[in-house]
């Protein structure tokens, strides 16, 4: 900690977003960085408090305040390796974590104005990057053994870096024909550019892990075939169902889950092509969302540069509470408080308490899109909430419907011993730092494993 008064003469300052007009028109990184000296006063915010509440609360343990100080004194190539020593690719939690760790930080309970760590360690690793601080590990000593990871997201990325550098070779099976998992086929463009992606994946090539694209592994036959080849195998295949909504009109065109749009667009940006009838867009269409969450704010910020005519998003549960914080989760904790992101501010009819009835349509395509308001009454037997009715049905005019309503939590069959679940495919839809930390925390119990064996 370079200044102890730092947090009484220094605001919180964020890069902020490209201004609307300028970023409403294409797929490029909406945020913003701040110059060098910006930067390092930020990072002296960070008051290495007694009880660093930020370590507890980044599933990653990441120790903000050592590398926040190696940053403000001007120590790039420390601060990335303080960094790297809990966080195998910031580059990516620096982009598109939601900072756990910054609500939790002692300043958000003081003032409101927390340390800018995200932000902090993206600026860290780009500028590490740059400055040629981050090479492969060429000196890795290999141990014999083999293990597979299926499944190219961040939890089998994370996973798969672990193990490599304990010394185990490491082939990674991968359906898409590319790595990243919802960092490359869910997060859309404008939040994370995906050759942020491959220059980690070139890095991890050079250190020795061996990708396989295309290859769609049926997990229980995997296990039964090619066991005899591994030692181990990590399970990181996601979450790969999402939750549907089968009510009447859901065959009408123009009816999608999130993830055929996202991934569809994420691919056209990555030069591949699909035909006029393949092709959803939202262009010149009103279009509807459903689901109040981060995905549907993606829908949304993708609608709005494939040029659409309005967008509205609908939620099924009340209205999050407004302001900083939250009574019912009150810090260190999460607050589940209303978050508005960069694609809200670019305009969005947002409703809350709002039930989807039926989807509507003329020719087989869709037009719009009947729903109810509602209310939650407390359920007089106790446990969930009843929904009651409020006043009269409407339409929502609609020619491109969006499901953004979560996904289904996997069920895996008994596996054996050496076959190891990480990531979403464990947990249920979650986080980037979440799925990363399991995957690091699924390398060690992998090693612990095949130690305990040899
Ligand atoms: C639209 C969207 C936006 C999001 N935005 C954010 C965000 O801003 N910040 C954040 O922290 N989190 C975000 N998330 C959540 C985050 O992306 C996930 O929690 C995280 O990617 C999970 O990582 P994972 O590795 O467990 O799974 P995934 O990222 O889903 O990766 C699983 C991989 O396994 C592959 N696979 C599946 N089955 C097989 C098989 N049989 N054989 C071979 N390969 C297989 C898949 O193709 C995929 O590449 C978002 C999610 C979505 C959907
Ligand atoms: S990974 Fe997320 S929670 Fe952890 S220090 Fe970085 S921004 Fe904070």
């Amino acid at each position: 900690m370079g200044n102890p008064k730092a947090f009484l003469e220094i605001h919180r300052q964020e890069a902020g977003y490209r201004p609307v007009h300028d970023r409403i028109h294409d797929f490029g990184e909406v945020e913003q960085t701040l110059n060098t000296l910006e930067r390092k006063l930020q990072a002296s915010l960070c008051m290495d408090c007694g009880v660093p509440f930020c370590h507890w609360a980044c599933p990653l343990g990441n120790k903000a305040p050592e590398w926040n100080d190696a940053l403000y004194r001007g120590d790039w190539d420390l601060a990335y390796q303080l960094l790297s020593r809990t966080n195998p690719f910031p580059e990516f939690t620096g982009r598109i974590c939601p900072a756990l760790c910054e609500k939790a930080c002692v300043l958000n309970r003081f003032n409101h104005e927390p340390t800018t760590n995200r932000e902090n360690e993206a600026a860290i690793t780009e500028m590490a990057f740059s400055e040629g601080y981050i090479m492969p590990h060429t000196d890795i000593v290999r141990n014999g053994k083999k293990v597979a990871v299926v499944g190219a997201g961040p939890a089998g990325l994370a996973a798969a870096n672990t193990l490599n550098h304990l010394g185990y070779a490491v082939t990674v099976f991968e359906k898409n024909e590319a790595a990243g998992g919802l960092l490359r086929y869910g997060i859309p463009n404008f939040k994370l550019n995906k050759a942020i992606i491959d220059r980690r994946i070139a890095l991890m090539e050079a250190e020795g892990i061996r990708f396989c694209y295309g290859e769609a592994v049926d997990c229980a036959s995997m296990v039964a075939q090619h066991m005899g080849q591994y030692d181990a195998v990590c399970m990181a295949t996601g979450t790969p169902v999402a939750r549907d909504l089968n009510v009447a009109g859901r065959e009408l065109k123009g009816v999608h889950l999130a993830l055929e749009l996202l991934a569809q667009q994420n691919r056209v940006l990555a030069g591949k092509e699909f035909s006029a009838d393949e092709r959803i867009t939202a262009k010149g269409k009103d279009v509807l969302v459903i689901g109040g969450g981060d995905t549907g704010s993606d829908c949304i910020g993708t609608a709005h540069r494939q040029g659409c005519r309005s967008v509205t998003q609908i939620e099924i549960m009340p209205k999050p509470v407004e302001g900083p914080d939250d009574p019912q989760n009150p810090w260190p904790n999460w607050p589940r408080t209303l978050k508005t992101s960069s694609s809200h501010e670019e305009g969005c009819t947002r409703r809350w308490n709002i039930n989807t009835i039926e989807f509507l349509g003329e020719d087989g395509k869709l037009t719009g899109v009947k729903v109810q308001e509602i209310d939650w009454k407390p359920n007089p037997d106790g446990g969930r909430p009843l929904m009651v009715e409020k006043g009269k049905p409407e339409i929502i005019k609609a020619e491109l419907c969006l499901l953004a309503m979560g996904f289904l939590k996997p069920e895996h069959p008994v596996y054996p011993d050496n076959v190891f679940v990480c990531g979403d495919a464990q947990s249920g839809a979650s986080l980037v730092v979440r799925a990363m930390a399991s995957g690091i925390e699924t390398a060690r119990r992998v090693h612990e494993y095949i130690n305990s064996k040899s």
